[in-house]
């Protein structure tokens, strides 16, 4: 990977090398942390701006609360902190960035009450996360034997450390067998979301996306949406089932990392002509403007560095 200078750890940046933790480190052992994946983009002015910082980072303190880590940090310092870490990296041609809680050294055992609760954020520069060819040629997806947990159990709304087992599971089957990632379904059968994106399909002109029923609250897939509408590109939040996706004009999914990804092929099944579909370069393309800083009415969700 592609080292920067300084990690913030705890309040304080940390030369990279030297950003380490105890091995009996409580999250290393039992998996209770939670993350965000934040990026920024250079824009088209030439300065560097995080997109909708502030909503990642309110997402690392929702998560933090709902598996049971008190964050000892405030919404803006966590903010003000990533503003920083990019700043001394001099990272001003864009970056990828890692907020991480987790429980430090001290305490063992399952009840964490007592253990303390720590904050690192890295950044660096990432590329595309599914491959500059997959967003422009689409990706093969693969749907995985590894379901999403059940609303039962586990904390499906969390960016919890814990839940990226069952993603990791997924992506490893996926890529295995020669996809380039997983889909994942419910409990019930219907399509939760991929190992670390969401899901949209276009039928009929019409992009549909399943509701957050067992997924996370995705940032871009918000973002997708709000530009949807923005073109009068009509949108429906539904259950989906397996056999209407192989069926589906377009396919594509988004994330942080993922941004707007076409996707191509579904379990051997060719989707649409095979290629980028034109609902979703249209939304791709519009979503980077989004990033890049050239469409004025999302300019309030960047946070400019320099
Ligand atoms: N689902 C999972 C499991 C993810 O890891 C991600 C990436 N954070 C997403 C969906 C997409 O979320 P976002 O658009 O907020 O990055």
């Amino acid at each position: 990977m592609d080292k920067a200078k300084y990690i913030w750890m705890n309040g304080e940046l940390i030369p990279w090398d030297e950003a380490k933790v105890h091995v009996l480190t409580h999250t290393l052992h039992y998996g209770n942390g939670a993350i965000e994946g934040t990026k920024a983009y250079k824009t088209v002015d030439g300065r560097c701006a995080i997109f909708k910082l502030k909503e990642h980072t309110q997402r690392l303190l929702n998560s933090s609360k709902m598996t049971l880590l008190n964050v000892p940090y405030t919404l803006e310092e966590l903010n003000d902190a990533q503003v920083k870490l990019l700043q001394e990296n001099e990272l001003f041609d864009g970056a990828y960035i890692r907020p991480l809680v987790y429980l430090g050294y001290g305490i063992m055992g399952l009840y964490h009450k007592d253990a303390p609760v720590e904050v690192s954020i890295s950044a660096w520069k990432w590329g595309a996360y599914l491959g500059e060819d997959g967003l422009k040629r689409g990706i093969r997806l693969k749907i995985s034997s590894m379901t999403r947990p059940a609303n039962t159990s586990g904390m499906g709304k969390a960016k919890a450390v814990a839940n990226y087992l069952n993603s990791q599971m997924a992506k490893f089957e996926a890529v295995e067998a020669g996809y380039d990632e997983a889909l994942l379904l419910d409990d019930q059968g219907y399509i939760a979301e991929a190992s670390g994106a969401c899901f949209f399909m276009v039928r009929d002109a019409v992009l549909i996306s399943p509701p957050n029923d067992n997924s996370l609250e995705s940032i871009t897939q918000q973002t997708i949406i709000d530009l949807a509408n923005d073109m009068g590109i009509k949108v429906v939040r539904r259950r989906i089932t397996r056999e209407e996706i192989y069926i589906a004009d377009e396919a594509f999914l988004t994330g942080t990392a993922a941004e707007v990804t076409p996707v191509r092929e579904v379990d051997a099944r060719i989707i649409g002509s095979g290629s980028r579909g034109e609902i979703t370069e249209k939304l791709q393309s519009a979503y980077f403007d989004v990033v890049a800083g050239k469409n004025p009415a999302y300019i309030q969700h960047l946070t400019y560095i320099n």
